[in-house]
């Protein structure tokens, strides 16, 4: 498919609207947010080596580091699977609870689950996590609905298994034109 495919061009506007949703609610409310993600009681952070690394201020190699991990002398937070490390269950080093704030916010350590959460672009589609209470489902699908215009709409769908997880998918309305400004 060309990356000019209508497909294509409407997911990139999906994920625009995502990300800016993120921007204009979601940010500013995590200073006075009751459970924030970053504490990561609920949620579990993925990371790279390099970003564990960073973020825990490992001096170590990799190897010894998993060494000491798989001794049992690491990290209880930590859990190592598949290329991946994954944290629970304890605050996120780079939290700043004085303030609420992300200490790696812009910069290549900060992990890309971060960004995504709580509202990203899926294959078309955009994926919300009520687990974040600064996330209001009819306010952001009226936002998306906003960005992709009227000849769209959009359907909820809750995750089965973990139905906090909820896919907005969109469709096209019935008898809109074909010809429209986005989808040529
Ligand atoms: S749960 Fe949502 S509002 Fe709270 S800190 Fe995380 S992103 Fe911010
Ligand atoms: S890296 Fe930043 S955004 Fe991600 S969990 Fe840690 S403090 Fe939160």
């Amino acid at each position: 498919m060309s990356s000019r495919s209508p497909r294509r061009f409407l997911a990139k506007e999906l994920s625009t609207a995502a990300a800016a949703y993120q921007a204009a609610v979601v940010i500013p409310h995590c200073a006075e947010c009751a459970r924030p993600c970053c504490r990561l009681d609920v949620l579990v952070l993925e990371l790279e080596w390099k970003q564990l690394k960073a973020l825990w201020q490992l001096d170590e190699s990799r190897s010894a580091f998993d060494r000491r991990l798989s001794s049992g002398r690491g990290p209880v937070e930590i859990r190592a699977g598949n290329g991946l490390y994954y944290a629970h269950r304890k605050v996120c080093p780079a939290y700043d609870e004085s303030c609420g704030s992300c200490r790696v916010y812009g910069q290549e350590h900060k992990p890309a689950g971060c960004s995504d959460f709580p509202v990203y672009e899926d294959g078309g589609s955009v994926i919300a996590d009520l687990r974040c209470e600064a996330v209001d489902l009819e306010g952001l699908t009226a936002w998306l609905a906003s960005a992709v215009g009227p000849e769209f709409r959009f359907e909820q769908s809750p995750d089965r298994e973990f139905p906090f997880l909820v896919t907005l998918s969109v469709q096209r309305v019935s008898g809109a034109a074909g010809g429209n400004r986005r989808l040529r």
